[in-house]
């Protein structure tokens, strides 16, 4: 899509510091990192939120866990992370393209905020 911020990383158009990237998935450094990784993890399609989600998405979502946890290894959080998804602007969703957030390296609270 063309004014969309994700989209935009995806394609080359806006710099990224890319970690991952395949055929169905994106992975950068989030530019504010809440933790010490912060990672996003992208699916290439554009959907603005996971309330858009269809069947066809299911191996694309998959790929996302299994990126997630090679990622995790990668960067030595896989003593403990997160994989958070925000859905909607009431949950803190900022940039309407799908993306997931791999967060470790520190502790975290439960319930989050
Ligand atoms: P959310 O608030 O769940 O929609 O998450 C959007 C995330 O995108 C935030 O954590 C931002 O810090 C991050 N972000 C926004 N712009 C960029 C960018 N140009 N490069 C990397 N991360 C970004």
């Amino acid at each position: 899509m063309s004014d969309c911020l994700f989209c935009k990383i995806i394609d080359g158009s806006i710099p990224s510091k890319k970690v991952y990237e395949d055929d169905d998935l994106f992975a950068f450094e989030d530019v504010n990192p809440q933790a010490p990784t912060h990672i996003l993890v992208v699916p290439k399609s554009h959907k603005p939120t996971l309330l858009e989600l269809e069947e066809s998405d299911k191996e694309t979502i998959g790929k996302v866990y299994l990126v997630a946890n090679k990622l995790a290894r990668e960067k030595g959080i896989d003593d403990g992370f997160r994989v958070v998804v925000n859905c909607g602007e009431k949950a803190g969703q900022s940039v309407f393209h799908i993306h997931f957030h791999l967060l470790g390296g520190r502790s975290f609270m439960w319930p989050p905020g």
